[in-house]
């Protein structure tokens, strides 16, 4: 890493723009990497040099991910990471201006992907699947899709770690000549119900919509050199812990992951391959990743007055549906806060492409700035709720216990805050 004197005024500018923000009483963080990157928008390109930068991008799951790979990749030395969550050219400056680490393991929101790969040059890309999210910034995944391939042209030979199961990735990576496929999905979500290439509706050929294809351009799930294996195991509690990951040459590698639901899983799975592709065991990998139970707030539970409060990030429909599969185990009340904010897409016409009927029969209160909209959307789903805007006084209506809050991104950014404050530290 060798930064030219523009760099070190720009990195200079930024340490000065943190201490500046914190002195005002706002958080510090990406400002740094943000003011570097006006100053001078090479230094992320500089920063970069020299080392060996990781991308992980997809829709769903960036920060779990990424914060999976890069406990995988420290077992094996130094790793820097935007492990805060933020995922733009900026967090990302930051993530490298303020470490030496040789390895960086950073998410990247897919829209700015494009520039993240230009400028980083990664040893590897981790592409975990791409389904609708935030409509009005981001607009259709047919859009995304098309810039993410035009990738290829310019960087043919970029390593991709690719999820087989979602067609949108399949659509992208196989431009690409170095690909290694993970089958981290559990069938076609709703949004790849027809082919990313042609538009025909995609065939499943089993129940489980696991080998599809498109049966007019061609378009098929590639054949995966690492998948979870069916065969379940359980604790000795009798907690279903899933089984193992397997190896392209048929080994198995045991595989605990500490952040739950089936979706952290096929996570792990991608985090595992992409550790192996870069050269460490894969068994020192799983070791390694299942130290984290949390990722920048997600998954965390607090412990506040009475309750013991389970806070989950879900902010799209696929990423609603991994959540209704976790959250649908026990009957635990749940609070759902929209908030539908600047950063979450104001339009919150989504909440209808989620099957919210899964949670009838249970307490639900409808909280967040969109308390109101959502409350109307449960109400078709036919979900006997409460509507309370603030969520922590929701939480207070609840009887004491777990409960989970399922939060979208600014929702959760502020409950993160406001309850970690509250929290008696359990
Ligand atoms: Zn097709």
């Amino acid at each position: 890493m060798k930064v030219s004197w523009r760099g070190r005024v720009a990195l200079r500018a930024g340490v000065w723009a943190v201490r500046a923000s914190r002195l005002f009483g706002f958080g510090g963080g990406m400002i740094g990497g943000r003011v570097a990157l006006v100053v001078y928008p090479g230094i992320l390109r500089e920063l970069s040099a020299g080392r060996r930068v990781v991308l992980v991008s997809g829709t769903n799951g960036k920060t779990t991910t990424t914060a999976l790979l890069a406990a995988a990749m420290r077992s094996a030395g130094a790793v820097t990471s935007n492990s805060d969550g933020a995922n733009m050219l900026d967090g990302v400056t930051t993530a490298l201006a303020t470490s030496k680490a040789p390895t960086a393991v950073v998410e990247i929101d897919e829209l700015y992907l494009p520039q993240a790969v230009a400028q980083t040059a990664p040893a590897v890309l981790v592409l975990l699947n791409l389904t609708r999210d935030q409509l009005d910034r981001a607009g259709e995944i047919r859009r995304t899709a098309i810039a993410l391939r035009r990738l290829a042209d310019t960087f043919p030979d970029l390593v991709v770690v690719a999820n087989c199961d979602d067609p949108y990735v399949v659509s992208i990576a196989t431009s690409f000549a170095n690909v290694v496929w993970v089958a981290a999905g559990t069938g076609l979500n709703e949004d790849a119900r027809t082919c990313p290439h042609c538009g025909h509706r995609l065939s499943a050929d089993d129940a489980d919509d696991l080998h599809w294809q498109c049966t007019r351009c061609g378009l098929f799930r590639p054949l995966p050199q690492w998948w979870l294996s069916h065969n379940e195991m359980r604790s000795p509690g009798g907690d279903e812990l899933g089984g193992p990951l397997v190896m392209y040459d048929g080994s198995l590698v045991p595989l605990q992951v500490n952040v739950p639901g089936v979706v952290n899983r096929a996570n792990a799975a991608m985090a595992v391959a992409a550790a192996y592709t870069l050269g460490v065991a894969a068994e020192k990998a799983s070791v390694a990743l299942s130290s984290v139970t949390e990722a920048a707030g997600r998954y965390r539970t607090l412990g506040v007055g009475e309750h013991e409060v389970q806070l989950v990030l879900a902010k799209n429909p696929a990423g609603w549906a991994a959540t209704l599969n976790l959250v649908c185990a026990d009957r635990t009340p749940v609070i759902i806060s929209i908030n539908a904010g600047e950063a979450d897409g104001r339009d919150t016409s989504w909440l209808y492409d989620v099957n919210f009927d899964r949670l009838r029969g249970r307490l639900v209160i409808a909280s967040g700035a969109r308390a109101a909209d959502l409350g109307v959307r449960l109400s078709y789903a036919g979900v006997d709720h409460l509507t309370i805007a603030d969520s922590p006084a929701a939480l207070e209506t609840v009887p004491a216990g777990p409960v989970t809050l399922i939060a979208d991104y600014t929702s959760f950014a502020q409950l993160r805050n406001t309850l970690g404050a509250l929290s008696d530290g359990h």
